[in-house]
């Protein structure tokens, strides 16, 4: 009984954003394993040796209760749903690596600017045994008007134990995506009018065949993409590819 009242208080301390999030994912690496926690929409935590990586925290400080503070944050462009000023003052530690590219440092305040990364497309760093290449991401055709234009933000190829682990950021299926190669994880985009449609993110990846994909940021205008329409088309097209359908909106926002 009483160990049930504490659970309860501790299940109501720590919030609903917590209570509601999904169950992560394993892959064995050359390093050992690597948790995958899907968190919401463009984000997620990757943890590997004690060693934690937030990819786009946003929302709200809330969905990263309970797990490990960031040894390692990327941030792939200025919106507020990969870059959220609020969100980020209330996990960074004064360790944090902070990887982004030059239009995110931009908007950095001094105080947030200790162990900053800047990176543009094409460039690579290596920080705590991760290799980080800066993949662009970008809208087509590309107009002045575009919500992402090429060079702003970075999608990104995270290498860690061996594997390499693409996070595509908001893009089209660009032809830079559909050359990857080797990629063992990949976490891919599809929602209108933002980024693309499910057959085409579908065809990018058929293109460049990773082991695993993962659709995200899938929250569109008109409501969610059918992502089993996407898992149907690469299915077809090749069986090899496993893709993986996570609730990525379970907190609610
Ligand atoms: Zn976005």
């Amino acid at each position: 009984m009483k160990l049930s009242v504490l659970a309860m208080f501790f299940a109501l301390s720590i919030g609903h954003a917590w209570a509601q999030r999904i169950a992560p994912d394993i892959l064995p690496t050359g390093k050992g394993p690597l948790t995958i926690q899907p968190i919401q929409h463009a984000s997620l935590v990757l943890t590997i040796n004690k060693k934690t990586i937030y990819a786009d925290p946003s929302g709200s400080a809330a969905l990263y209760q309970g797990i490990d503070a960031p040894d390692m944050i990327v941030i792939t462009d200025i919106h507020g749903d990969h870059f959220d000023t609020a969100t980020l003052r209330a996990i960074l530690r004064p360790n944090t690596i902070l990887v982004v590219p030059p239009a995110v440092a931009d908007k950095l305040p001094a105080s947030e600017k200790a162990n900053l990364v800047i990176l543009k497309n094409g460039d690579q760093a290596v920080k705590m045994g991760v290799t980080i290449r800066a993949i662009p991401m970008y809208n087509l055709p590309e107009t002045a008007d575009s919500k992402h234009p090429k060079g702003r933000g970075n999608g990104y190829v995270l290498t860690i134990g061996g594997k390499n682990i693409y996070l595509s950021g908001d893009t089209q299926g660009i032809p830079e995506m559909r050359a990857l190669k080797n990629i063992d994880l990949a976490f891919v985009c599809m929602n209108l009018p933002y980024t693309m449609d499910v057959p085409e993110a579908a065809d990018a990846v058929l293109a460049f065949k990773p082991a695993i994909v993962y659709p995200y940021h899938y929250r569109g205008q008109n409501g969610f993409s059918d992502t089993n329409a996407f898992k149907k088309l690469v299915d077809a097209g090749n069986k090899g590819i496993e893709v993986r359908l996570r609730n990525w909106y379970a907190a609610g926002r």
